[in-house]
């Protein structure tokens, strides 16, 4: 197999090397995780304490994680360090409710017969990661297939795998705590190595990534089949009405744009705003966008870094420089900043269209294209027009309006005076090619379980 070469994205150095994991090994692990069974074997409050450990072991290793995230894909220090701790109340969060989502559900009870539903471990479970937030992410997809007693093989991004294996160390401190040695595994590659898990003897993989993989891993699971989640991409609209809280929608809109250097799948990636407070929304963007200080990860003071990889950078450029082509302006932003390193200015457009692959494709990167709208109508339908339907949000004061647009748009979240969230115990997933199947909720947790009926006639 070949090596990974991590390039530290804001010097352009070579921040590391590692080997990628050989088909052979591959093969053994799949083999071991097939066999492991005491896992499967405990019951669900018992792998809650063993996994509740690592809250700790997370704590302790925040400083750390979050540098190798600043050196391996440019994540600002503060930035990091935050996604550590939301990782940890999501672990913890999982820890006490996945218990409650797997225990016996009794359908039907009368003198003659009883009909109870069991919720059992698949088995196998590959989890396949993106590198644009390596430890929430990873975790995210990661603890649920574990605590409902699967053995689970994961795959970091070959962007991300120095992150990946110190999280991989922390599991390995799971151990004295209960974990059984081969419980959990990872493997070190790109999408070859993915593709070979694939196709893999697992039985379930999830994969969080973006469209084009899940395309492949849908043609890949084919031949063992096997069960898949995925969670891809984005393109997420808000719509701004006139009667909104114009300082917090502006100031939350930039925040969710321009997080992780726009590198997030439910960041804001397109604006309808009412054509009334067109234009003062735009001046507040600008002012607001112009607030981010972007500079070396590893600076305290860093609200941005650079892109994580340089092809995310030469996306963000061709998507601004198409859009202005066709006749789009950028008001602010939109550049390279450096020579060294993928450092650009976060970008706000305004006279775009759907037109340009600024409002219809996944930029990942901070900027903000903005329309006007009249009606309400107008706006639903430009939200509605997109294959992708990961998030979404409203922003208004009329609360129950803002329910009502939310029913309409075609995205698994829909907010209302907020964007970019997701919550545990909440289904958390894509309509169209966003994703197939939900994670976080009970729904969502069961998908890595088998559903059994236990039919028990009494007379
Ligand atoms: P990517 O699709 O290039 O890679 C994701 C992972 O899949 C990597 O580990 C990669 O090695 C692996 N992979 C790629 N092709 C594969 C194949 N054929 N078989 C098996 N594995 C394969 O995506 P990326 O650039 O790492 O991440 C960015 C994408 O992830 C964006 O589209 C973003 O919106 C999406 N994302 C979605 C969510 C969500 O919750 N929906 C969260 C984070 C990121």
């Amino acid at each position: 197999m070949g090596k990974i070469k991590s390039i530290n994205p804001a010097n352009e150095e070579i921040y590391g090397e590692l080997k990628e994991t050989s088909f052979s090994e591959i093969d053994k692990i799949v083999r071991k995780a097939k066999e492991e069974k005491k896992w499967a074997g405990k019951s669900s409050e018992e792998r809650m304490e063993i996994v509740g450990n690592l809250i700790s072991l997370l704590e302790k290793s925040k400083e750390e994680l979050s540098k190798i995230m600043a050196l391996e894909i440019g994540k600002a220090i503060k930035a990091g360090r935050h996604e550590v701790e939301i990782a940890m109340k999501r672990v913890e969060a999982f820890c006490k409710k996945i218990p409650k989502f797997l225990e016996d559900e009794v359908i039907f009870e009368d003198d003659i017969e009883k009909n109870i539903v069991r919720f059992e471990p698949l088995g196998v479970v590959s989890v396949i990661s993106p590198w644009n937030a390596p430890v929430f992410v990873s975790l995210a997809n990661i603890i649920p297939p574990l605590l409902c007693g699967n053995n689970v093989i994961w795959k970091p991004s070959e962007y991300s795998s120095f992150t990946g294996l110190k999280l991989a160390e922390l599991f390995n401190e799971l151990k004295k705590f209960g974990l059984p040695e081969n419980a959990f595994q990872i493997v070190i590659g790109g999408k070859v190595v993915g593709k070979k898990l694939v196709e893999s003897d697992i039985d379930l993989v999830a994969l969080t990534g973006s469209i084009m993989a899940g395309k492949e891993v849908v043609k890949n699971s084919s031949e063992k089949l096997h069960k898949f989640v995925l969670e891809l991409g984005g393109k997420d609209p808000a719509i701004v009405l006139e009667d909104c809280d114009l300082e917090k929608a502006v100031r939350e809109i930039v925040k969710s744009a321009t997080m992780y250097t726009g590198q997030v799948c439910f960041g804001v990636e397109r604006v309808y705003c009412a054509r009334k407070i067109y234009d003062e929304f735009v001046e507040k963007c600008v002012e607001e966008t112009k607030k981010i200080i972007i500079g070396n990860p590893l600076d305290e003071k860093t609200d941005m870094g650079p892109f994580a990889v340089k092809f995310q950078m030469e996306k963000y450029i061709s998507h601004i420089e198409e859009a202005i082509q066709k006749g789009a302006k950028l008001v602010y932003g939109g550049d390279k900043l450096k020579e060294k390193g993928y450092f650009v200015n976060p970008g706000v457009m305004v006279n775009v269209n759907h037109g340009m692959k600024i409002m219809k494709e996944e930029t990942f990167g901070p900027v903000i294209p903005i329309m006007s709208f009249d009606k309400i109508e107008e706006a639903i339908k430009l939200a509605n027009d997109s294959d992708y339907g990961l998030t979404a949000s409203v922003w208004t004061s009329d609360l129950r309006k803002g329910e009502e647009i939310a029913k309409r748009i075609e995205a698994g979240t829909v907010e209302v005076n907020r964007h970019g969230m997701s919550k545990a115990g909440c289904p958390w997933g894509g309509y169209k090619m966003s994703g197939i199947g939900r994670i976080y909720s009970k729904e969502g947790v069961r998908e890595f379980t088998n559903i059994k009926h236990v039919w028990v006639v009494k007379k």
